[in-house]
């Protein structure tokens, strides 16, 4: 199950579920909208409220096409229940995890065939970038803020597909370092996330629907990591 409810209704942040299996502080429910995470994404966090009271959701534990939501309490559930996502951490993550995406293409595009060799998207509304960039200024680096914010103030449309994995195995660029959890679907598909005329690639992670939802992106701060890599600091202010 790579299709996850959290990518066929983003808007959906809270429903009913049915507790599936149990044991204390930790629990698998029939359905969930919670994203797990993975591939550098956090996993979203929440709360469940069940028939002795709320417990917070401290995180997801993938196992293998299981997705265990852990509780801050050691509580065992049962029966149906209310899922809640934190709504505003998500946002936050999908502002942060999107801008990403636009980064990454004005890197690729002004300074073609760089690699991302790592990125870190943090709940407190910061994030991070390395690229295999050896030639360029630091200074260089540090005034792209600008041109993600001009795609944001443009209010540019981010849709998500999907295609054949085969097929994106063999167009160049859809498949980056960037790209999250989920690996293709069963029947063979793998998620792609456009933003119109901006950045297309292959990605599992939260995203807004439109660019024009993301407050202002700042690039804190660029350090060398190494004789190749740079590392790109930003936040949301
Ligand atoms: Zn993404």
């Amino acid at each position: 199950m790579a299709v996850y409810l959290c990518h066929e209704q983003p808007d959906l942040y809270e429903h009913d579920a049915t507790v599936a299996a149990a044991a204390p502080g930790r629990v698998l429910f029939d359905r969930s909208a919670f994203h797990p995470g993975g591939g550098g994404q956090l996993g979203d966090t929440g709360w469940v409220e069940h028939a002795g009271g709320v417990v917070a959701v401290a995180g997801v534990e993938p196992d293998g096409d299981d997705f265990w939501h852990v509780l801050a309490e050691p509580v065992e559930l049962s029966g149906t229940v209310q899922l809640r996502v934190d709504a505003a951490r998500r946002s936050r993550i999908a502002q942060l995890h999107t801008d990403s995406h636009i980064l990454n293409a004005i890197v690729f595009e002004r300074f073609p065939g760089t690699l991302v060799t790592g990125a870190q998207i943090n709940d407190d509304g910061t994030g991070r970038m390395d690229f295999d960039l050896s030639e360029v200024d630091n200074d260089v680096l540090r005034s792209l803020d600008a041109a993600v914010n001009d795609v944001i103030g443009r209010g540019v449309e981010v849709r998500s597909t999907y295609v054949d994995a085969t097929e994106a195995a063999t167009t160049a660029g859809l498949v980056r370092s960037l790209s999250v959890a989920p690996p293709p679907t069963a029947d063979g598909l793998l998620r792609i996330i456009e933003i119109t005329g901006v950045d297309r690639q292959a990605c599992g992670g939260t995203h807004l629907a439109n660019t024009g939802q993301s407050r202002p992106f700042r690039i804190t701060k660029v350090e060398s990591k190494g004789k190749r890599n740079r590392r790109i600091r930003f936040a949301l202010p």
